[in-house]
């Protein structure tokens, strides 16, 4: 009863108040307890699960088409291993080979001809993805080759290299560093 009474106290937003709604919340501050899950799960899907369902079937279906195919069942490591280099001629990011004069420069100043490959975050947000997945479809857990440690090594591996070729630390973001390397020149011509 006393909780009940509460309650109604806070959401009676003050009337006549000249302040617009910002600090009040009112209408949007919906408490915790009352967000009651929906009964059916919606049909529209969050981005991260409908990429982790696209990724499960393109997953499905390189193992189909591996001569001879592979069972889901017959899945282990060295397969996922495969997968990812796979996908690296649709990779988007340039990765200097450590002849080019660009190497170790996160902003280079013209073009060459080393390779595209996958980014290393996007394949570690991958394999998370992938992960999660196949224990989703039934797969057990201390069999998922997605949580195997060779892949660990394997991403540690294409982290470390791709940070060097790139000059481009992965490591924990500071904020937005103001000034770009190459650009530095016009910025300073300031002073
Ligand atoms: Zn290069």
């Amino acid at each position: 009863m006393s909780s009940d009474h509460q309650n109604k106290r806070k959401s009676e937003i003050g009337e006549g108040s000249s302040r617009g709604g910002g600090t009040t919340g009112g209408l949007l501050n919906i408490p915790s307890d009352s967000q009651q899950p929906p009964p059916a799960a919606p049909p529209q899907l969050s981005r991260y699960e409908s990429q982790k369902r696209r990724d499960w079937n393109t997953f499905g279906q390189y193992l189909k088409n591996q001569r001879p195919p592979v069972a889901l069942s017959h899945c282990n490591y060295s397969h996922v291993l495969d997968f990812l280099r796979y996908l690296d001629q649709f990779g988007k990011t340039k990765v200097h080979l450590q002849g080019c004069v660009f190497y170790g420069h996160p902003d280079p100043a013209g073009p060459c001809t080393c390779p595209l490959r996958q980014a290393w975050g996007s394949l570690d947000a991958l394999i998370g993805r992938l992960r999660a997945a196949y224990e989703e479809n039934g797969g057990l857990p201390e069999m998922n080759p997605f949580a195997s440690g060779a892949i660990r090594v394997y991403l540690r591996e294409i982290r470390d290299s791709q940070a060097k070729a790139r000059g481009i630390p992965y490591k924990k973001k500071k904020k937005k560093r103001s000034t770009p390397i190459l650009k530095a020149n016009e910025e300073a011509s300031r002073s």
